[in-house]
């Protein structure tokens, strides 16, 4: 079996070297990178299983690195465990929000850091695939409720998210506002909510849509599909 991969992105050489160290005598090959901008470029070759990642980097900090890989389609799967000082408390959160499958503070013990290396791998190999759905410049990343126009996220509330996932899932049929109200907002839900909501909230996200408003399409009398063509 090949080897997993780690990279490690910290500035400090003895921590890269005790964390390489230790990761490579259980059996993982380790990239590492001393800097910000050279852990990006790596990351990007795709060839690691996981990165872990230090807060505090010079010049780019650890939780931009964490927001950039994570709203790179190439670079968003690989799971990050952060290194963090034990105070660094809003960090942790702040970095978990944005991504981040784990953190491990400092100082840490090696054996620590590969049991939550192992922890991770293991959660993420268990975890579905992956799915994103295409359609002219949209892309959705299902799994991580990421939503981009060209390459650039945009922010959808969930409501929004889940009616432009359930219309791009159909595959270009029509979907009744009965169906969306009972299949985005729940069936106990929908009871209570008027077929006008789901009208308002297809007007919010067409907005949010920009260039590509036009493939949510209204059919007259039957509800809204997704066109992925026009
Ligand atoms: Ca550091």
């Amino acid at each position: 079996m090949a080897k997993e991969t780690i990279l490690v992105i910290e500035d400090e050489k003895n921590i890269v070297e005790l964390v390489k160290y230790n990761l490579e005598r259980e059996g993982f090959a380790v990239q590492t990178a001393l800097r910000g901008d050279a852990g990006l470029e790596e990351a990007r070759k795709q060839k690691a299983n996981l990165i872990i990642l230090d807060l505090m980097l010079p010049e780019m900090d650890g939780l931009e690195i964490c927001r950039i890989l994570k709203q790179d389609s190439k670079t968003a799967g690989i799971p990050i465990i952060m290194l963090t000082a034990k105070a660094e408390v809003t960090d942790q959160v702040v970095g978990l929000e944005l991504g981040a499958d784990d953190y491990v503070t400092k100082p840490f013990s090696p054996k620590e850091l590969v049991a939550r290396v192992r922890a991770v791998l293991r959660r993420v190999k268990s975890k579905p695939k992956e799915e994103i759905l295409r359609g002219g410049h949209l892309e959705v990343d299902t799994a991580r409720h990421i939503v981009s126009l060209k390459g650039k996220p945009l922010e959808l509330t969930s409501k929004e998210f889940d009616l432009l996932k359930a219309l791009m899932e159909a595959g270009g049929r029509v979907l009744s506002r009965e169906y969306l109200l009972e299949h985005v907002w729940g069936y106990e839900q929908s009871l209570n909510v008027e077929t006008r909501t789901v009208d308002m909230h297809i007007g919010q996200l067409r907005k949010k849509l920009k260039s590509e408003e036009h493939r949510v399409v209204t059919v007259k009398n039957a509800g809204y599909r997704f066109d992925d063509k026009a």
